[in-house]
């Protein structure tokens, strides 16, 4: 979840002022809404692609490609969807995120439901699932792949693993029932519920008692890792509509990292492998962390898109508890 180091000024007001109202187009056709919904998104501080955002959430409405806007200007559009579409472009003047409207996240190529009680699934975690999937090709057929999600969000680390490793067993672990009921969804709609347990509780805790200790080969985390200064800083469309549990823990953003680690051990098998995703200039420290404790050999990263190091790898030692001093 890339979301700390876009910084974009917070308008005071987002809200588009009355006397720059534009009237709704009497006659439905796809030229007059978009062009109303662009005019509409246009004067609001904030949303930087108006024009992309109208046929976005139009041709969403209307389930077809963008490109069959362009191809139809003239195409009547029925009465019920226009209504919804002044609704949909209503709330993108709030800076409500174009996934929350659409209910709709694509990751790793599939399209994830989501709405205001997950984070949405960020490109750059797909760097960490691509990486497990890389991990689990090396390890044995013969016996299932234990993988631990801890702050399941919308199901799109839990659900894309599922479908990917065959042997995979998922134990899908988040602090909210509301989060739990959107991975679900999706875990359905992939067809893969059968190879995930969903958990509510703290990271490790609903575990206990399941006989999981030293059994589980990967933990996986993309926790938040925003730090409270931070959190106003963010744009609106996080700072407001994307769950704050989600986003943000502690002061300095590394409790979550912390806690894990400091759990991590009594879970994961000898040569298991904890992978998170972390913020901006947290790499190293995290690396820090897993050093600490002498149960891990060096990390490694993987830089996203703009060379920010975001994914951290940590494999256990092998020889757990025989050479670690
Ligand atoms: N696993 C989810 C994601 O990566 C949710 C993460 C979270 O809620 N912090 O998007």
């Amino acid at each position: 979840m890339d979301i700390s180091d876009s910084h974009i000024p917070i308008p005071q007001d987002t809200n588009i002022p009355k006397s720059l109202k534009i009237a709704f187009p009497e006659n439905f056709t796809v030229s007059n809404l978009v062009r109303w919904a662009s005019n509409t998104l246009q004067q609001v501080n904030g949303i930087d692609f108006p024009r992309l955002d109208a046929e976005i959430i139009l041709s969403h409405l209307l389930s077809c490609k963008r490109i069959d806007l362009y191809l139809h200007p003239d195409k009547p559009v029925d009465e019920t969807i226009a209504i919804r579409y002044k609704d949909a472009i209503q709330k993108r003047t709030r800076r409500v995120p174009l996934q929350y409207i659409k209910n709709c996240a694509n990751f790793m190529s599939l399209d994830f439901y989501v709405d205001e009680r997950v984070l949405i699934p960020r490109p750059e975690t797909e760097l960490l699932v691509e990486e497990v999937i890389k991990l689990s090709q090396t390890m044995s057929k013969e016996h299932e792949i234990v993988i631990a999600d801890i702050g399941v969000g919308s199901g799109n680390i839990a659900v894309t693993l599922a479908k990917n490793i065959d042997n995979a067993r998922i134990l899908a672990i988040d602090i909210s029932s509301d989060a739990l009921a959107v991975a679900n969804i999706n875990a359905r709609r992939y067809e893969v519920q059968d190879k995930i347990t969903f958990l509510c509780g703290d990271t490790f805790k609903p575990l206990e008692g399941h006989e999981f200790e030293l059994k589980i080969d990967f933990i996986v985390s993309n926790p938040p890792y925003i730090s409270s200064g931070e959190f106003d800083t963010l744009q609106n469309e996080v700072r407001d509509y994307e769950p704050y549990v989600a986003l943000v823990c502690g002061q300095d953003g590394l409790q979550m990292f912390k806690r894990i680690i400091a759990s991590a051990t009594t879970w994961l098998k000898p040569g298991g492998y904890v992978i998170f995703e972390v913020g901006n200039g947290q790499a190293q420290k995290v690396a820090q962390l897993f050093e600490n404790t002498g149960y891990f050999k060096k990390a490694n990263f993987i830089e996203d898109y703009q060379h920010i190091q975001r994914i951290v790898i940590a494999k256990k030692e092998e020889t757990f508890g025989q050479n670690c001093h």
